[in-house]
């Protein structure tokens, strides 16, 4: 089994759902007593907050670099990192660290092609959503078409993840916001919605909804515990 890297704390809320996925994960397929080794290293994430909101990008690498290089030299032979906002800086995390970054894009845009989803919706931070390095690696490498909300609902899902979800509040006049915006999205055409964000899955499930939901924490999460105990390289 390898040892697995998790830089969480961004929220820690979502980290939690990360460690108890992981470690069900390895229970479900080895049994007994068994759970995942996993080193973390938990951010103060009002740190990474407001360097976000300055769009001190810059900032948030140097952070969360240092990180990465405190749980690689902790015993870890590849990192998640929990978020999927800042993977916005995984070019500089995987240039700092010599163990291999599971990126969550790639963990969800195998999914999505898995399951013969062409066309998705996106739901996330604002960063997420609006820049390129979440859709542009979804659509250079996995050829999917990515649908974001349109400019208000973008706002609302930004403002409950953080107001909300990142805070540990969770609203039902919130849930239902986001059922009403993923509709949207599969009236658009969106065959599926991705719950680009390690909070959302705390505010809908697959039970509130018909259509097709891709929860990034459970995919990442599912993926590394493939990557722990069946990676033939490692
Ligand atoms: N956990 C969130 C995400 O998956 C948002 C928090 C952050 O900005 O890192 O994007």
């Amino acid at each position: 089994m390898k040892t697995i890297g998790l830089l969480g704390g961004m929220s820690w809320e979502s980290t939690v759902g990360y460690y108890r996925a992981i470690n069900a994960g390895v229970k479900k397929t080895l049994g007994g007593f068994h759970s995942a080794k996993i080193v973390l290293y938990s951010v103060d994430f009002a740190q990474i907050e407001k360097l976000q909101r300055d769009g001190d990008w810059e900032g948030t690498a140097a952070v969360l670099c240092e990180a990465a290089l405190s749980i690689q030299a902790a015993g870890a032979e590849f990192l998640l990192l929990c978020t999927n906002t800042m993977h916005k800086v995984a070019p500089e995390i995987e240039k700092a660290i010599t163990i291999s970054l599971l990126h969550i894009a790639d963990a969800t845009g195998e999914a999505l092609v898995r399951n013969g989803i062409q066309t998705a919706g996106l739901l996330g931070t604002a960063f997420t959503m609006e820049h390129n390095f979440y859709k542009g690696r979804l659509r250079e490498r996995y050829g999917l078409d990515v649908l974001v909300p349109d400019e208000a609902d973008r706002r609302l899902v930004h403002q409950v993840i953080f107001q909300e979800l990142c805070l540990g509040k969770i609203e039902p006049d919130s849930r239902t916001q986001f059922l009403h915006i993923i509709n949207r999205l599969a009236e658009q055409g969106a065959e599926a919605v991705i719950l680009g964000c390690t909070e959302i899955g705390m505010l809908v499930s697959q039970e509130d909804t018909p259509v097709k939901l891709f929860d990034t924490t459970e995919i990442h999460a599912a993926k590394a515990v493939e990557q722990s105990l069946f990676d033939p390289q490692k």
